[in-house]
């Protein structure tokens, strides 16, 4: 039988508004790309507003995958999206990213979407390897 009533509530994507939304991505692309600037400052000697070629390639990527996130608002952490949508070398890119420049980011940016970002990279549980 189905069609049950659920007992676990779906989030409902539709209602959310596109204002949160994209304010939501807009301080989430703020942030990812304060940190590709701190890191890339702090380890290419490049200029804060002047990424190097690499740092610019990944901090696009990211831009545009935040951009194109469905969940948007509501997504609650990467690491539980059903949509990896990260390469795993563009991932472990970004994520050396953020190790770096998530301590140095406290001065100035609300940790709370640090540690969002941070936890959306953590990989994804593995398939269990029980014996
Ligand atoms: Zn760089």
């Amino acid at each position: 039988m189905s069609g049950g009533p659920g007992t676990t509530a779906r989030p409902t994507w539709r209602h959310v508004s596109t204002e949160l939304h994209s304010r939501k991505l807009k301080r989430e692309a703020e942030t990812l790309t304060a940190m590709v600037g701190l890191y890339c400052h702090g380890n290419h000697g490049s200029d804060r507003e002047q990424l190097c070629t690499e740092c610019q390639d990944l901090l696009d990527y990211a831009l545009f995958r935040l951009g194109k996130c469905p969940y948007g608002a509501l997504k609650p952490t990467c690491a539980k999206c059903p949509i990896h949508c990260y390469e795993p070398d563009r991932r472990a890119r970004i994520r050396t990213v953020m190790r770096y420049a998530g301590p140095r980011m406290l001065l100035h940016r609300p940790w709370q979407a640090i540690l969002h970002l941070l936890d959306g990279l953590r990989s994804a549980p593995e398939k269990g390897t029980k014996g």
